[in-house]
């Protein structure tokens, strides 16, 4: 098997283009792009692209180095510390609903371009209005949704939100925006869940226990970020504490045999985004990922991007990652995954896995070999 090897930041996903496929370099490229896809962890603020931030932080007057120079080295960082005032810095540059609305359609486009069919997308309202104290979080979330469903009438394309408690505000916070989840959710607005993103390092599931608890009472679905910045202790909270059915990263669960062993028991499937644990430090770029490690531990295993456009990649190109890593046949058992963990309800994933078996049927023949 391959190693990790991180393809140069500078080919990013946007304006209506897939980002692989550009370089011809890889025989399963024709394969992974025509593959129907899941999205189930990628944050929609990780999705703006680079011209759309540049535009509207022109429009809104926000100062950032990241505003001037070659477009392409826009979110060029060297640190985790820097990848995060750059996910700050383009929250403050959506401050309507019609920015909303607009990165909700970029996104849309840009998984339509790489044959996404279904997408349960992170949303960060507490970040949103950390920076914007007045923004109006329920105008925001009906321009998205109306974007959205305007972009799955046209294409079929069903996303769905997670709102993310962030896990830097604190419990109360944290418990604030379980309730404007609910209340999204309510108002018919595609809240399907709740996450747990930002420092899991200082802030541990614990406190958290009380907002988790309250959203899962209400009917919502639970995930939460763990494993990533934090050992094998923060996943096993992440299920035990805040009934997490899903984990995003996970990957130090590896750290004790336990958790690996918990996680296979309960089929919590994990959620890896190979360039964002590299970008971020988790996982040298000369190693090989944990993720065939875990798979082959019976854990299920899911592939996303988690900030496409801040890591300069797209779904497609981590699952052509993984196919280099670990096989075209991993990358169509791992999609299949992706859909049997979604929170789809049974008539859909019957049909997204009817998309997948129809598109293998083509590739048979047309000849392409997995
Ligand atoms: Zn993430």
């Amino acid at each position: 098997m391959a190693n990790l090897t991180i393809r140069p930041a500078n080919e990013t996903v946007n304006e209506d283009r897939p980002a692989d496929g550009r370089n011809g370099a890889c025989v399963q490229e024709p394969l992974i792009a025509r593959l129907p896809k899941v999205q189930l962890h990628c944050h929609l603020e990780g999705t703006v692209r680079a011209a759309t931030f540049r535009e509207l932080a022109a429009q809104y007057g926000v100062q950032s180095v990241r505003a001037s120079g070659p477009l392409e080295d826009t979110y060029a960082f060297a640190t985790f510390g820097d990848f995060l005032l750059t996910f700050a810095e383009v929250c403050k540059t959506l401050q309507q609903p019609e920015d909303y609305a607009r990165v909700a359609r970029e996104y849309a486009h840009d998984a339509v371009a790489q044959n996404v069919r279904y997408a349960e997308i992170f949303i960060s309202p507490s970040v949103w209005t950390f920076f914007h104290a007045d923004l109006d979080v329920h105008a925001c979330l009906r321009a998205m949704r109306d974007a959205l469903d305007a972009e799955e009438s046209r294409t079929g394309l069903y996303v769905r939100f997670i709102c993310d408690l962030t896990r830097n505000f604190g419990t109360e916070r944290a418990f604030e925006t379980a309730r404007i989840a609910v209340a999204l959710a309510e108002a018919n607005l595609g809240v399907i869940g709740v996450g747990l993103g930002g420092d899991e390092a200082n802030f541990p599931a614990s406190l958290f226990v009380e907002p988790f608890d309250f959203a899962r009472a209400s009917g919502l679905h639970a995930v939460a970020h763990a494993g990533e910045a934090a050992g094998a202790r923060s996943v096993r909270d992440a299920i035990e504490l805040l009934g997490a059915q899903r984990i995003g990263h996970g990957i130090r669960a590896l750290e004790e045999d336990v958790v690996v062993d918990l996680l296979a028991k309960r089929g919590i499937a994990l959620e890896c985004a190979p360039t964002s644990n590299v970008r971020t430090g988790v996982v040298p770029a000369d190693a090989e990922h944990p993720l065939v490690l875990l798979d082959e531990r019976g854990v299920i295993v899911t592939i996303d991007a988690d900030d496409p456009a801040l890591f300069s990649t797209s779904l497609a190109r981590e699952l052509q990652l993984v196919a280099d890593m670990a096989g075209a046949h991993d990358v169509v058992r791992f999609l299949r995954n992706a859909v049997d963990v979604s929170f789809a309800d049974a008539q859909r994933k019957a049909a997204l896995h009817a998309e997948l078996d129809a598109a293998l049927e083509s590739t048979t023949q047309r000849r392409i070999h997995l």
